[in-house]
C-alpha cells in the first residue's frame, strides 16, 4: 500500500516489508517515509485543521457516521487485515474490527457534544456587570502515534475523536502493522474527510518520530506504546499537549473466598488473548496462600487447552507473537525465573514467533517476569498471606494501568478499589476488559490522560474563556 500525504497516495523507492508474523511471509509493502514526508504531512494538516475548524459539527458527525457505515460493510476485510499483519487469532481480529467501528460511531456522536458553559462572573469581587462563557475549540493539528497490538481500534481511538473535535490528524502507525491504519485512512476519505485533514505517514518511529513529536505546528500528541518511547516523546515534544497510553504489568489478585473456576477462566482469557500482547494483560497473578495450590490445579488445564498455530485458522486459540526477538525475550525471562527458583507449571517452549502459553509459579516479585512488562503469553504466580500484603504487592510497581481482584467480600473489594493505584479496577474479572466508551488510561509510568471518545475529545480540544465587559 502507499502512504497518504498532502491529499495524495504517495509511494517511495524505499519500501518496508509487512510480514505475517506466523510464517514470516511478506503480505504487502509500505513506503519508508522520512522526515521530509512528515514535514509535508504537517504542512498539509495545518491547512486541513483550518477546514475542520470551520466545518459545522453536524457535518463532522455525518462524515464520521458515514465512515462507521463503510467500516460495517468492510468488517471482514478489516478483521482479516488486522489478524494477518498482527498475528491475533481471526476471532480477535474480527472482534477488533467490530470494536473499531463502534469507536468511530461513538466519536461521531461526540462531534455533537462540544459544550461550553456560562460563567457567573458577577460572583467575583471584581465581576459586577461582566458576563462570561467558555468555548471548546479544536487544538489544530493532532499527531497520533500508535502501537502494533491493536492496529485498527487504537488508531480509531485517536482519529475518531480528533476529527470529531474539529482537528486535522497525522497518523504514524506502528511499522509492523501499518495496513489497517492505511485502510482506515481510505475509509475516512471515502466518507468525506477533507484530504488535508487526515495524513498517514509510514516509516520507522526511531527515524521519523522526532520529526512528528518535535514539530511546533503539532499542538497535541496522542501516543499509545511503550513507557520508554513515551518518555522520549514527552522530552522531544516541548510545549504541547500530550496523552500517554503506556504499558503495564497488570496484577490479578485472588482472595481466599474467590470462585477458583471463574478466576482460572479469567486468567486464561485475560492473560493470553493476543498472545499476551495487550497493555492490560493479566501478568502478575497474586494468590492467597490458602487457595494457591488449588488455583494452580484449576488454571493449568485451562491454559493447556489453548491450541497454538496459524491465527487465520478458526480452530486455533492463540497465534504468534509479533516478532521473534520478542518471543526470545519472553522465553529468556521465563527461564531466568525458573533458574532463580520459580516453578514452571506449563509451557516454556518457543519455536520462532510462536511461544507456548506459559504459567510460572513461586515467582519472586523482583524477577523480570513480574517486575517488568512481559507483553507475551506468560503469567507469573506469587502467593500472599493477607489482603494488606496483596494490595502492597499490587502497588509495588512503577506501572498502574489496570488491576483485577476476585472476592465475594464487598469490604475487600472496596478496599482494593480505593487503595490500588491504577487507572482501571476490575472487581471479579481479570485486568483485561474495556468498553470503548469508558475513560481509559493509566497512572504512574502507565501514562497520563484518558481515551474513550468523550474523554479524548476533551484532551484534543482547548477551552477558550470569553468575557463580555
Ligand atoms: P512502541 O515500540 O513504543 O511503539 C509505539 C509507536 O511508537 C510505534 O508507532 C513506533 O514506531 C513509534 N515510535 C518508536 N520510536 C519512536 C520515537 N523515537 N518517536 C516517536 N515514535 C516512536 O510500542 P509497541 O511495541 O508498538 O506496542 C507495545 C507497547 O504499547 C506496550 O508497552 C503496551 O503496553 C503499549 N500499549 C499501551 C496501551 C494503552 O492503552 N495504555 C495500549 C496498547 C499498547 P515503529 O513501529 O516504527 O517503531
Ligand atoms: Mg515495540
Amino acid at each position: 500500500m502507499r502512504m497518504f500525504i498532502g491529499g495524495n497516495w504517495v509511494d517511495k523507492d524505499e519500501k518496508i516489508d509487512v510480514h505475517n508474523p506466523f510464517d514470516g511471509s511478506v503480505i504487502d509493502t509500505v513506503p519508508r517515509g522520512d522526515a521530509q514526508d512528515v514535514a509535508a504531512a504537517i504542512t498539509s494538516a495545518q491547512r486541513g485543521s483550518e477546514i475542520m475548524r470551520s466545518m459545522p459539527a453536524y457535518e463532522r458527525y455525518e462524515i464520521l457516521h458515514k465512515a462507521s457505515e463503510l467500516m460495517t460493510e468492510r468488517l471482514e476485510e478489516l478483521g482479516r487485515t488486522v489478524s494477518s499483519e498482527e498475528g491475533k487469532i481471526i476471532s480477535e481480529g474480527l472482534g477488533e474490527a467490530a470494536r473499531a467501528q463502534e469507536t468511530i460511531t461513538l466519536s461521531a456522536e461526540e462531534a455533537k457534544r462540544l459544550y461550553g458553559e456560562t460563567l457567573p462572573l458577577d460572583a467575583a469581587s471584581n465581576g459586577a456587570g461582566k458576563f462570561g462563557l467558555t468555548l471548546r475549540v479544536p487544538c489544530g493539528v493532532v499527531a497520533a502515534i500508535t502501537p502494533f497490538n491493536f492496529p485498527l481500534n487504537l488508531v480509531c481511538h485517536k482519529v475518531g475523536p480528533a476529527l470529531a473535535a474539529g482537528n486535522a490528524v497525522v497518523v504514524k502507525p506502528a511499522t509492523d502493522t501499518p495496513l489497517s491504519a492505511l485502510l482506515l485512512t481510505q475509509i475516512m476519505l471515502d466518507a468525506g474527510v477533507p484530504p488535508e485533514a487526515i495524513q498517514c505517514v509510514t516509516g520507522s518511529g526511531s527515524v521519523i518520530g522526532d520529526a512528528v513529536s518535535g514539530d511546533a505546528r503539532v499542538r497535541k500528541i496522542s501516543f499509545t506504546g511503550s513507557r520508554d518511547v513515551g518518555e522520549h516523546i514527552c522530552q522531544v515534544a516541548g510545549l504541547k499537549k500530550v496523552t500517554m497510553e503506556l504499558g503495564s504489568n497488570a496484577p490479578l489478585i485472588v482472595l481466599p473466598d474467590a470462585d477458583l473456576e471463574k478466576v482460572a477462566t479469567a486468567t486464561a482469557a485475560t492473560g493470553f488473548a493476543n498472545a499476551g500482547q495487550v497493555c492490560i494483560s493479566a501478568q502478575r497473578v497474586l494468590v492467597d496462600q490458602e487457595v494457591y495450590g488449588d488455583f494452580i490445579d484449576t488454571l493449568k488445564p485451562k491454559v493447556e487447552a489453548l491450541s497454538t498455530g496459524n491465527q487465520l485458522e478458526e480452530s486455533v486459540g492463540m497465534g504468534p507473537m509479533i516478532r521473534e526477538a520478542d518471543a526470545v525475550r519472553v522465553n529468556e525471562w521465563i527461564h531466568e525465573a525458573v533458574d532463580g527458583g520459580a516453578t514452571l507449571v506449563t509451557g516454556g517452549d518457543r519455536v520462532g514467533t510462536m511461544h507456548a502459553p506459559t504459567v510460572v509459579a513461586d515467582v519472586d516479585p523482583q524477577m523480570k517476569i513480574s517486575s517488568q512488562e512481559v507483553f507475551g503469553p506468560a503469567v507469573a504466580l506469587t502467593r500472599f498471606d493477607t489482603v494488606e500484603e496483596a494490595i502492597t504487592m499490587a502497588n509495588d510497581t512503577n506501572y498502574g494501568l489496570s488491576a483485577g481482584v476476585f472476592t465475594q467480600n464487598v469490604d475487600w473489594a472496596l478496599k482494593f478499589a480505593q487503595e490500588v493505584h491504577s487507572g482501571n479496577i476490575n472487581i471479579n474479572w481479570g485486568p483485561q476488559w474495556r468498553a470503548d466508551l469508558m475513560p481509559y488510561g493509566g497512572f504512574k509510568d502507565s501514562g497520563m490522560g484518558k481515551e474513550g471518545p468523550k474523554y479524548a475529545v476533551e484532551e484534543m480540544t482547548e477551552l477558550k474563556t470569553v468575557i463580555f465587559h
